[in-house]
């Protein structure tokens, strides 16, 4: 649809303009720092930033219910720029021309209820968010997405020139940004760091596809996250992992693209998230807040971040009730299989300390939620969805098991429904779930596969048959129907099936 053909009262806001007064905000010190230069800590107490809007006040003065337009008539624009996160132009990077925006097909990715059958499993109404419906099929790349875009725009002024961008990765964030800088090639090259063997074959082949310097490095995603924050001190490098402010910033959609879903109604909703470096659940909160300001929204839903029991560093910061008795510690991970996930040291801990309170101060009770899951649970969750007619990754499994123990735990009532987030598309991790299937976990996943759930491929290669078909030496005639009858037997009787046609009513 033509931006002439708007209502009238949309019409001056349908193309947003740049606008706004982006700054980087210290959450220690609370100092403002430019934009116009790429920075991840304070320059003066070290602590990480946030992006904010030093004229939010103008998007508050247009009422909520003209933005609940202007979101929706947005979606019938064909205007690449704006099919993505920017549809929340205002919301996520808001100086932005719409020509810096680097679209690759992300965002608005599908809420699917789960059936009545896997509903009743879990003890509670609930959709999942599909993210690995995603170009890299995770949600990093709603993130990577604003941050390119941002670098495309630095770029296009003729502020930087020849970028290398380089992240430390579970997986996920080196597929998402080695796909998004290529696009930028030849301007943008990417270096990626990935703890050896801690990612699985599907997404090292995403960066090494995209033709980024892959660089493996022995131990845990914590140890490559050490040597890439090095870097980024001493070398002239751009850093995309989530401590680039503009990645949260990105991710916020997540939260616009469920209030739009819900039609701007979030009462009795629970937002449920896996937590890794804690940089999704911190832009998750951020979203809703910010919308909740603008009074675009008018509840502020309830989050559940969850966490393995093998890597859950923020679930035990909070399991002490008392809050000022609180304190961070670090700790050693073992093997998860929500392995994008295995985090110790969450880099965006301040943020999530610093929103955590904000939000609940602002509902007025206690909103946010944490709760751990074993490994077993992770994975049965994760098949029983899929046998569902879901595409969950572990860590869909993660959330999925982390929302039916809250339920349990009476954190989650009766008539709340929840969306699920998964992360990413099961084919990531399907050697998780073919270990499973195999009965081949090592024993430190304390993993045990339910024969309930177990698959596996049936050979069907009848014995008396001599001759049967290869590839280049089809069989023909008799020697083809005795193999097609025989192979249909054989199958028939594994199925059971009897032989009475469907009748065609
Ligand atoms: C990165 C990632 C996570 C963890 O997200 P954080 O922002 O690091 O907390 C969870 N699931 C998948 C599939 C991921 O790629
Ligand atoms: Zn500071």
């Amino acid at each position: 649809m033509k931006p002439k053909d708007f209502p009238k009262d949309i019409q001056p806001y349908i193309i947003p303009q740049p606008s706004g007064e982006l700054i980087y905000r210290c959450l220690g010190c609370g100092n403002d720092f430019d934009i116009q230069s790429l920075l991840y800590t304070c320059p003066d107490c070290r602590q990480v930033l946030l992006i904010y809007d030093r004229s939010f006040s103008r998007l508050q003065k247009i009422p909520g219910k003209i933005w609940h337009r202007i979101f929706d008539y947005r979606k019938m624009l064909s205007l690449s720029a704006l099919k993505g996160i920017y549809r929340y132009h205002e919301f996520v990077g808001s100086v932005m021309p719409l020509a810096s925006i680097i679209y690759l097909g992300e965002a608005h990715t599908p809420m699917i209820e789960a059936n009545s059958r896997l509903q009743e499993a879990a003890g509670i109404r609930f959709f999942f968010k599909n993210e690995g419906q995603n170009p890299s099929a995770s949600f990093k790349d709603r993130g990577m997405a604003s941050a390119l875009s941002y670098i495309n725009f630095l770029v296009q002024q003729g502020l930087v020139t020849e970028v290398l961008a380089v992240c430390a990765s579970t997986g996920d964030t080196s597929a998402a940004a080695a796909l998004y800088a290529a696009y930028l090639n030849p301007h943008v090259k990417s270096a990626v760091l990935l703890p050896h063997k801690k990612v699985t074959p599907q997404q090292l082949s995403q960066p090494l596809g995209n033709g980024a310097a892959v660089f493996e490095i022995p131990g845990v995603f914590d140890d490559c996250m050490k040597v890439v924050e090095h870097l980024s001190e001493h070398y002239n490098v751009a850093l995309l992992n989530s401590k680039n402010a503009w990645r949260i910033l990105g991710q916020e959609s997540y939260s616009y693209e469920i209030s739009q879903d819900f039609e701007f109604d979030l009462s009795d909703k629970v937002v449920v998230v896996p937590i890794g470096n804690a940089g999704n659940i911190t832009a998750i909160m951020n979203g809703f807040l910010k919308f909740y300001d603008a009074g675009i929204i008018n509840n502020l839903p309830k989050i559940l971040g969850v966490q393995s029991r093998h890597a859950n560093p923020v679930y035990r910061y909070y399991s002490e009730p008392n809050a000022a008795q609180r304190k961070f510690v670090p700790m050693t991970v073992k093997p998860s299989v929500a392995q994008a996930a295995m985090i110790g040291n969450p880099v965006s801990m301040p943020r999530v300390i610093h929103l955590v309170d904000l939000y609940n101060r602002l509902a007025g009770i206690q909103k946010v939620f944490f709760c751990e899951v074993s490994e077993q649970e992770i994975m049965d969750w994760e098949l029983l969805a899929n046998r569902n007619g879901h595409i969950a990754c572990t860590h869909g499994g993660e959330s999925l098991a982390g929302l039916v123990a809250a339920k349990k735990q009476g954190l989650i009532a009766d008539h709340e429904s929840a969306v699920v987030d998964s992360t990413a598309h099961a084919l990531k991790f399907s050697g998780f779930q073919q270990m499973y299937f195999d009965r081949q976990f090592p024993a430190d996943y304390r993993i045990r596969p339910d024969p309930s759930l177990i698959n596996a491929p049936v050979l069907v290669r009848p014995g008396d048959l001599e001759k049967i078909p290869a590839p280049g030496k089809p069989l023909v005639g008799g020697e083809l129907k005795q193999f097609v009858e025989r192979v249909s037997a054989e199958i028939a009787q594994i199925l059971e099936l009897n032989g009475s046609k469907y009748t065609g009513r």
